[in-house]
C-alpha cells in the first residue's frame, strides 16, 4: 500500500505536518467538490478532498511516485521527504552539456560525496573550472567551496577527469608539486 509522503500545493511541496498544520489553519479545507479524489481522509488524517483557499485541489504524492534523483524537501519547514539517490543524481549529471560542472553543483549541495563519485569517470570540463597551470602542465583543476573543501578534478593520460573533493590545502600541494615536476620536464 503506498504511503503519502507529502502534498503539492502552492506550487510547492509540503511534508505531512505541514500539511496538517494548514489544515488546522484553515489554509486548507475540505473539498466541496470532490474533483477525482477518494472520500476519507489518507494515513495523516487529511482528507483526500482537500482545497487551498482558491479551491485547487490539493494533490498528494505516494511513495512509489517518481521523486527527484536529488532527493525532495519540504519547502515550508525543510524536512526530507524522499532521500537523494546519489547513483542516479551523477548519472543524470553526466548527461548534461558540462559533466564536471554538473557533478560539482551535486557534490556543494551535499546530494553526493566524495564515496559517491569516487566510482564515476567524468570526460569534459569547461573553463569554469581553476586551472592553475598551462601548456604541458595543465591537468588538475578545482573549485573552491568553502570551508576549507575543495572540488577537484584530475586528468589522467587518458584524457578522463576525477572527480574527488579535498580540502584546499591539498589541492594547492597538489598544484605545487604538478608544478615542481614540470619544471623538472622543462629543464
Ligand atoms: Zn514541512
Amino acid at each position: 500500500m503506498p504511503k503519502v509522503i507529502a502534498y503539492t500545493y502552492g506550487a510547492a511541496v509540503h511534508c505531512p505536518e505541514c500539511a496538517k498544520a494548514a489544515l488546522a489553519d484553515g489554509a486548507l479545507v475540505p473539498a466541496a467538490d470532490y474533483h477525482d479524489l477518494p472520500p476519507g481522509a489518507d494515513e495523516h488524517d487529511v482528507p483526500y478532498a482537500l482545497q487551498d483557499g482558491e479551491g485547487s485541489p490539493i494533490r498528494p504524492i505516494y511513495s512509489t511516485d517518481d521523486t527527484p534523483a536529488e532527493g525532495l524537501r519540504c519547502d515550508t519547514c525543510g524536512a526530507e521527504i524522499a532521500a537523494p539517490d546519489p547513483e542516479r543524481a551523477i548519472h543524470e549529471a553526466l548527461e548534461e552539456d558540462d559533466p564536471i560542472a554538473a557533478v560539482f553543483q551535486l557534490m556543494k549541495r551535499g546530494v553526493v560525496d566524495e564515496r559517491d563519485v569516487g566510482n564515476f569517470i567524468v570526460d569534459s570540463a569547461d573553463g569554469t573550472w581553476y586551472h592553475p597551470n598551462d601548456g604541458i602542465c595543465e591537468g588538475f583543476a578545482y573549485i573552491d567551496v568553502g570551508g576549507g573543501r575543495a572540488i577537484t578534478a584530475a586528468w589522467d593520460n587518458y584524457g578522463f577527469w576525477h572527480v574527488q573533493e579535498m580540502t584546499v590545502e591539498e589541492a594547492d600541494a597538489e598544484i605545487a608539486a604538478r608544478e615542481a615536476e614540470c619544471k623538472e620536464a622543462e629543464d
